[in-house]
């Protein structure tokens, strides 16, 4: 992620809704593309704080009344008082907000989505609303507790399912408790569980309606295996009863990915989605040798700066006791898959008019 300036100089971060020097409104200016001062003009309008932009703003709902969101739509196309920005459109459910804590987890859910949805501008990957061959939604939903049943295992019919279902993507608020989480990733064996990380692998299925399922299946066939057989549900029950195989490293960047085709594909997604916003960031910030790779679009260029940035980073982590950056052996068969999800990424880039949001 790049950091942008406010007008007192201070560095702004894309999660920020304030100045920490100066204490002046920040948030995103769809004019710009950047976090920018919000120069207050009175009555809800702002004026974005770059000389080079100005354009008219005024915050989006969710920023305004809830602050969960810190981005503006450009007063012109403002059309009533609960106008949501270009971002929390996309979000259908949210949690209960009369029930204590949901708010933060509501607040986090979309910090990570906003950073879901910025990385796939980058890439200028196709997503939209309802009008869209495959819908993009989001629910943000907790289990329903019974009071009088407080004490019992909940039933399947109340427990939220985090998951992919037509474009409506699932996230279980409990993930945005840190000690559900990471009791979560110790149970299941997993290198890490993040929020972001679950919203990179979601879309992955996503994007495997959107663009594989129809247009890419045999390709996807020879490189994942065939969906069909066995079936999802065979495939679930065989991976709870019998765990990954053992040299499952040789061929999948995770143990889950090992479950069904579907699964692989998105959690090799999720893992093309982090080498693109990691790279993404390194090349804002200059830092390191590894940034000469990363200027370029080329696939075998981008991997080998990922992996050598992984050496620093992992290094790194390691010196403070923290779990590794980039978990991920990238042996020639999961380099493959990922070419596979780099080809299919600009293939859709090719086909569409115009260039990226974002550069
Ligand atoms: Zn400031
Ligand atoms: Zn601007
Ligand atoms: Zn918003
Ligand atoms: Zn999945």
């Amino acid at each position: 992620m790049k950091t942008y300036t406010c007008i007192c100089g201070n560095t702004l971060f894309f999660e920020n809704s304030r100045c920490m020097q100066c204490q002046r409104p920040v948030g995103w200016c769809p004019g710009c593309d950047r976090i920018t001062t919000l120069l207050d003009l009175g009555n809800h309008h702002y004026q974005c704080g770059y000389t080079d932009c100005q354009t008219l703003l005024t915050q989006c709902h969710n920023y305004r009344v809830h602050q969960v969101c810190n981005r503006c739509i450009p007063t012109s196309e403002v059309e009533s008082a609960q106008s949501l920005c270009d971002y929390c459109q996309y979000t259908d459910t949210i949690p209960d907000l009369s029930i204590s804590g949901n708010k933060q987890r509501w607040y986090d859910l979309e910090v990570a989505k906003r950073r879901l949805l910025y990385t796939l501008d980058v890439l200028n990957l196709p997503f939209g609303h309802a009008d869209f061959d495959v819908p993009l939604s989001f629910d943000f939903k907790g289990d329903v507790i019974l009071k009088d049943a407080l004490w019992r295992t909940l039933g399947k019919g109340k427990r939220v399912f985090t998951g992919h279902a037509d474009g409506k993507i699932t996230i279980n608020i409990r993930e945005a408790d840190d000690e559900v989480r990471e009791q979560l990733r110790v149970d299941l064996n997993e290198a890490q569980r993040t929020l972001i990380g679950h919203f990179h692998h979601e879309i992955g299925h996503y994007y495997w309606q959107l663009l594989v399922k129809n247009i890419w299946l045999n390709h996807f066939k020879d490189l994942f295996g065939d969906p069909s057989s066995p079936s999802y549900s065979e495939a679930m029950d065989q991976y709870y009863a019998n765990g990954p195989s053992k040299d499952w490293q040789q061929q999948y960047v995770s143990a889950y990915a090992t479950m069904h085709p579907w699964e692989d594909f998105a959690e090799t997604f999720a893992t093309y989605l982090d080498m693109v916003s990691v790279l993404h960031t390194t090349r804002h910030h200059q830092r390191g040798a590894a940034t000469r790779y990363v200027q370029t679009a080329e696939f075998d260029d981008m991997i080998a700066a990922y992996r050598q940035l992984g050496i620093l980073l992992n290094e790194l982590n390691r010196t403070l006791g923290l779990i590794d950056f980039i978990p991920e052996v990238f042996t020639p068969f999961i380099i493959n898959k990922l070419r596979f999800i780099h080809q299919l990424v600009r293939s859709t880039q090719s086909r569409q008019v115009g260039h990226s949001k974002i550069a």
